[in-house]
């Protein structure tokens, strides 16, 4: 058997090298950087107010004496105004600091009496001022390759006056359900009819990271049928093909036999993980294709932990396995047997400490269970019983 690691490993090698396009920073969100953000001037560019109030000299001011105001410097203002010695400036938030000027007093420590005004509290230099370049300078590295572009990395890409940015192309992604049982959401049940979940399943769980999923359908488990679907597929503008159900060695298991039939060079292995019956792998030229038991929260597991780090290192991510948090548990749980134990679970609250919770429903056909999860905690190989409070690995399901 092999082991989850040593499986995750071989399909992340697998995974071809993305390619790289720009897009501008309104389309960006959910693309992985391919180059660098570099900044294109300082920020803020101009040593600029961060209070409403008077721009002063600080090393001039007296509580209580009156200093003459010789002009405003409003946001957009040029900055040319100057101070000389004992004058002061209003000035807003936002706003050039006059030359020459050191410091801002808060309007609510300012009595203005005509073209004059008096403080009631001294100035320390630097007070109330942005310093040119606090935020970032020119020429600095501001985002690094490797990495989603969210809503913080584009206003700060904005801010620097980066339009464009370069990114790797998301992945494209056939889906394709087998089995003679299966009919969509909506049908008429007829006696031994199952309505199929998974794919709607796997679309909703990839779509963050494809460029466009292509349902391929519900595949009965017939031979030709499924040879000529998987055709389709491997002729289609895609770079994963992801099927589920009929991957294990029985009767009415097709999918290796006719992917095998098609050239396809098929991995088939059991990884020692629960859930997660056998699992197929192949390529196909620089077509990855991995088909997923068909058990639902199999299915659903398998996609969460192996297929979703192929797809964000297909789509640039330069760490594609998502970190796990480290929890206690809320409650004990059981000896483990040899394969590594991915089990459901709810993060509670106890004594104001974050915990997690494992289900006691492991079952790998029980969707209610998993839709009623935040978490996969991880039990691994041949762990002895763990105790409330130990610490587990858990990872956050979308
Ligand atoms: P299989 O892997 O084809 O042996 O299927 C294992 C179990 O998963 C069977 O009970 C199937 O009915 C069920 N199953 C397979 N595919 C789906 C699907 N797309 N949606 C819901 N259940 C499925
Ligand atoms: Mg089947």
């Amino acid at each position: 058997m092999l082991s989850f690691d040593e499986a995750r490993t071989r399909i992340l090698d697998a995974v071809p090298a993305p390619t790289v396009f720009s897009v501008p920073l309104d389309q960006a969100a959910g693309y992985v950087l391919a180059t660098p953000v570099t900044a294109r001037h300082d920020q803020p560019p101009f040593a600029a107010s961060a209070m409403d109030g008077y721009a002063v000299r600080a090393e001039d001011i007296e509580v209580g004496t009156p200093y003459p105001v010789i002009g405003e410097s409003q946001a957009g203002s040029s900055g040319d105004l100057s101070l000389g010695s004992r004058q002061t400036a209003r000035i807003f938030t936002g706003a050039p600091v006059p030359k020459h000027a050191n410091a801002v007093i808060i309007q609510e420590n300012a009595a203005r009496n005509g073209d004059q005004v008096t403080f009631s509290e001294p100035a320390e230099p630097g007070q109330n001022i942005r310093p040119q370049g606090l935020d970032f300078a020119s020429g600095e590295t501001l985002l690094a390759p490797g990495i989603p572009m969210n809503p913080a990395r584009i206003a700060l890409a904005a801010a620097a006056n980066v339009a464009q940015v370069e990114v790797f192309k998301k992945p494209r992604i056939a889906l394709l359900s087998t089995g003679d049982e299966l009919v969509p959401p909506g049908s008429k049940l007829k006696p031994g009819q199952i309505v199929s979940s998974n794919s709607l399943a796997l679309n909703a769980l990839f779509a963050p990271y494809a460029e466009h999923i292509t349902d391929f359908g519900i595949i009965p488990d017939d031979e030709a049928t499924l040879r000529q679907a998987f055709e389709n597929a491997l002729q289609s503008d895609t770079d994963f093909i992801i099927t589920s159900g009929g991957a294990s060695v029985g009767d009415h298991d097709l999918v290796q036999p006719v992917l095998k039939s098609l050239g396809v060079e098929v991995g088939f292995w059991k990884i020692a993980m629960r859930p997660g019956k056998p699992l197929m792998f192949g390529k196909s030229g620089n077509k990855l294709i991995l088909a997923l038991p068909g058990n639902p929260v199999s299915a659903y597991a398998t996609a969460f932990l192996l297929v979703l780090p192929a797809l964000r290192r297909a789509a640039g991510y330069t760490n594609p396995v998502t970190a796990p948090m480290h929890l206690p548990l809320a409650s004990p749980l059981g000896a483990n047997g040899p394969r590594r134990h991915f089990i459901r679970g709810k993060l509670v609250d106890l004594n104001g400490q974050t915990h997690v919770r494992p289900h006691a429903q492991t079952d790998s056909s029980h969707l209610s269970t998993l839709a009623n999860s935040d978490v996969i905690l991880v039990q691994h190989e041949n762990s002895t019983a763990l105790n409330t409070g130990e610490i587990v690995d858990t990872f956050l399901l979308p």
